[in-house]
Parts: C-alpha cells; sequence; structure tokens
C-alpha cells in the first residue's frame, strides 16, 4: 500500500519508500526528564506510536530508537543558562541523577497508560558519553568547531544548507527574540556540542572527562549519536514537535551531516502542539495539566488517547475538560456496544481497506475513528464487526480487547443482582427490574435489555 507521509524536509506529502524493503528506522526525540510530562508532551508519542503501529499492521518491521535526555539540556533551547535537570535537582534537594531516575519512571509509568508500545531501544544520554565524546572528536577533525570560554561550539556557517529544515527567517527571528546572547558565538545559530563544568570550582553532579576539559554533553548530540549507533549514518524516518523545527532538529541534523556527509533522515515528521482553552499551555499559566490530573479526576489516559486521535498530528489540539469527557463517553459507547457482540470471526475487507487508506493518507487517525463508527453502525454480523474492530484497534490502540475482557468479568453481587433483575422481569414486576438496574449502575454495571435476555456491562 502507497503510503504518504508529510516530510517537512521538502514540506510536502510524499509517497515513503524505505532503505530497506520491508523495514522502517524510526527515532523519536524524546523527553528532558526533569519533571512530570505534560499532555502536550505525551500527545506526541501517542501519534508516532499509531505511526509505528501502522506499519507493523502493513507488515514492516520497525526499529525504533527513543532518547531520555537526562544531561545537557538548558534552561533556554540556546545553551545558555543552567541544565535543567541541575536546576530541579538544586530545587528540590536531590542530586540530578535522582531526579532522572524518578522522572524517567513517570515517563515510563505515562506511557504505558496510553498504551504507548516500548520502543526497540530506549537510551538515556548519560549511557552513551564516551560515543557523544568520540562524535565530537570527527566534528572536530573535520574542522567544524571552535572552543570559547564555556565550552565547545559547532560553526553553523560551515554548513551552507543550515537550517534547511525550518526557514530561516523563522530560525534568525528566534534568536532576535533570545534575551541573553552569548557574544563569544561566531553565528547567533552557533550551538555548544560539549560544555565546561563552572570553572569556579564547583562540582556537577553530571560532569565527564573528555579530550577538551571536564565537562557534559550538549543537548542536540544525543540524538545524533544514538540514531547513528542503533539505526545507522542514515535512517527512515525522524520524529519530533514542531517546537524542534527551529533549534533542535536543525542542529542535531547539522552535526550528523557534518560527521557523515549524508542525509540523517529520509522523512522528518512533526507534530502540533496542543493548547488549553486556547492558550498555549504553561505553568507559569497555571493550565499545565499532567496525566495524574486526568487520572486523579476519574478520567481514563486511553480516554485521552480518543481525544488525540480526533484530532490530525499537525493541527494544534484544543484541549478542554469538556472535550476529554465527551471523548471519555465516546468510548464508553464503543466499550458498551463491543461488550455485547458474538466472539470475533471474519474481518470485513470493505471497512479495513478505508480504514488503512485513512491512515495511509498521512496518518489521517480522524477519518480513521469515523471508520471504526461506521462498522459499529453497519448491519453486519456482530461477530465480523468485532473482527473488523479490534484489527482495526492495533492500530489505534485504544486497548478495546481489554476494556471487553474487563468488563464482561462481573462480581459476584452484580451477578447476584442481575438474576433478581432478570425474575423481576419474569413477573413483570417493572418497578423492581428498573429499581435494580439502578443498584447495578451504582457499582458500576450497565444493562442492557436484548431478545437473549438481559446483558451486563461492567464500567469501572
Ligand atoms: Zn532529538
Amino acid at each position: 500500500m502507497k503510503i504518504l507521509l508529510y516530510n517537512s524536509l521538502t514540506k510536502q506529502k510524499e509517497e515513503f519508500k524505505p532503505i530497506e524493503k520491508n523495514k522502517v528506522g524510526l527515532y523519536t526525540c524524546g523527553p528532558t526528564v526533569y519533571d512530570y510530562p505534560h499532555i502536550g508532551n505525551l500527545l506526541a508519542y501517542i501519534f508516532w506510536d499509531v505511526l509505528k503501529r501502522f506499519f507493523l499492521s502493513q507488515g514492516y518491521k520497525v526499529k525504533h530508537v527513543m532518547n531520555l535526555t537526562d544531561v545537557g539540556h538548558l534552561v533556554s533551547d540556546a545553551d545558555e543558562g543552567e541544565d535543567k535537570l541541575a536546576k530541579a535537582g538544586r530545587e528540590s534537594g536531590r542530586t540530578a541523577w535522582q531526579v532522572a531516575d524518578f522522572f524517567i519512571k513517570v515517563f515510563k509509568r505515562n506511557i504505558k497508560d496510553l498504551n504507548i508500545l516500548k520502543p526497540t531501544h530506549f537510551l538515556r544520554a548519560t549511557e552513551t558519553i564516551q560515543e557523544q565524546i568520540d562524535f565530537v572528536s570527527v566534528l572536530e577533525e573535520k574542522g567544524f568547531l571552535y572552543q570559547t570560554s564555556d565550552g565547545l561550539y559547532f560553526d553553523t556557517s560551515k554548513l551552507p544548507d543550515y537550517g534547511k529544515l525550518a526557514n530561516l527567517s523563522q530560525i534568525k527571528l528566534q534568536e532576535g527574540a533570545r534575551v541573553a546572547k552569548n557574544p563569544e558565538k561566531k553565528n547567533p545559530t552557533d550551538f555548544a556540542v560539549w560544555k565546561f563544568s563552572p570553572k569556579d570550582g564547583r562540582k556537577r553532579d553530571m560532569e565527564w572527562d573528555s579530550p577538551w576539559g571536564v565537562g557534559f554533553p550538549g543537548w542536540h548530540l544525543e540524538c545524533s549519536v544514538m540514531s547513528q549507533m542503533m539505526l545507522g549514518d542514515t535512517f527512515d524516518i525522524h520524529t519530533g514537535g514542531i517546537d524542534h523545527l527551529t533549534v533542535h532538529h536543525p542542529n542535531e541534523m547539522a552535526q550528523s551531516e557534518a560527521a557523515t556527509g549524508k542525509l540523517q533522515a529520509n522523512y522528518w515528521l512533526h507534530n502540533a502542539f496542543n493548547k488549553v482553552d486556547g492558550h498555549k499551555m504553561a505553568k507559569s499559566a497555571g493550565n499545565f495539566i499532567i496525566l495524574e490530573d486526568i487520572k486523579k479526576k476519574g478520567y481514563w489516559p486511553l480516554a485521552y488517547r480518543l481525544l488525540v486521535l480526533q484530532n490530525h498530528y499537525r493541527q494544534p489540539l484544543n484541549f478542554t475538560w469538556l472535550a476529554l469527557e465527551a471523548a471519555q463517553q465516546s468510548l464508553k459507547n464503543i466499550i458498551r456496544e463491543i461488550a455485547f457482540y458474538d466472539e470475533p470471526k471474519k474481518v470485513i475487507a470493505e471497512f479495513a481497506e478505508k480504514f488503512d487508506a485513512a491512515l495511509a493518507d498521512d496518518l489521517n487517525t480522524a477519518k480513521g475513528l469515523a471508520v471504526l463508527q461506521a462498522v459499529i453502525d453497519s448491519d453486519k454480523p456482530t461477530a465480523d464487526k468485532l473482527a473488523t474492530i479490534l484489527k482495526i484497534d492495533e492500530v489505534l490502540g485504544l486497548n478495546l480487547k481489554e476494556f471487553r475482557k474487563n468488563f464482561l468479568s462481573l462480581s459476584s453481587q452484580a451477578k447476584k443482582l442481575l438474576k433478581q433483575r432478570s425474575a423481576a422481569r419474569e413477573k413483570k414486576d417493572w418497578d423492581l427490574s428498573d429499581d435494580l438496574r439502578e443498584q447495578l449502575n451504582k457499582i458500576g454495571v450497565e444493562v442492557q435489555d436484548t431478545t437473549q435476555g438481559q446483558k451486563a456491562v461492567q464500567m469501572k
């Protein structure tokens, strides 16, 4: 099947052509583990998970690499200010290592809750320090670097097409907007590949010896190094948030191309961010929402996954609690529906093809969800409808199979009430029947009266 993807490199939808037949090398920029990821950060991983699942469903083998930034990402993306992890450690009385361990656990729990498949390789920046030092040595030998008082910098003027991913005026605009500029930098877009530890004798929690002095790697380096280590000089698809389009990705790409003389990845995919009630999510604005908030309010993480997939990955999603509520209701409706279907039999080809066509058109998940609804609304046998829905859900990842299984396992209390209700209905005692339905609802069990008697499903 022809798969179209919007490539930021060529700024158009292109047919995906793998380097190796039926294989995909996929790299996703992971989180900086200094705080809880907000739901906008997590949104990206949901989309790239669907991308990966779609390739798997089309018979591709996918090698997926993701990094965990646990050192080197400074408060400003332009290599200024404190290291985000060191700052978080200082503010909470922990070491940078403790901060990293804690938030790596949080991130792993979050992606599990969202039913995101584990990457093939999940590496911490601090696990590849030697490889990063070796990579910097190559850049130095090739004459791309210069030294300042605080580190080793990459000279972006040495790469004629630097910044080809974004447009350069965008990058310049961003640089102009930054408050503190480093006067020692030759070009505003130059970036650090190795930063020195403070010269005043203060010891960092995370620092290493290198040919240039004690210090730590620049933020962009780990992605160039890990992708090359695990996927080779040039791989198929590089993914990340749209916020990486002006700094992180141009820099990552520049280092890799300088080191190997080859293009780092053939397809660069970027997801849009989400807003909350129409505003940019920010701690200072008080609208910074994390997955734990969603769970505390009684919403399922998978309801958030559904909400995200109702939108296209290149369109900003406007998050509201009302929209999440509606998504949770939609998910419940789907579960309620399929809970009563007969055991799965045959996938209905017509729907499966429509679903694949939607996803093959630059990952149109909203259209894919419409196909799922069309299956439910169709008059096909429920056994075939269920087989089709479960097949579609292998890509959407709403975990419907598990929901169906869980919700059909009723407690003994629920079974007792159902038995009483069945007896009441036989005696045509509708008041008692309604009363028992309400009691069942209170313990999270919903009942449907069908021609084959009452059917019940556990919703909580
Ligand atoms: Zn990256």
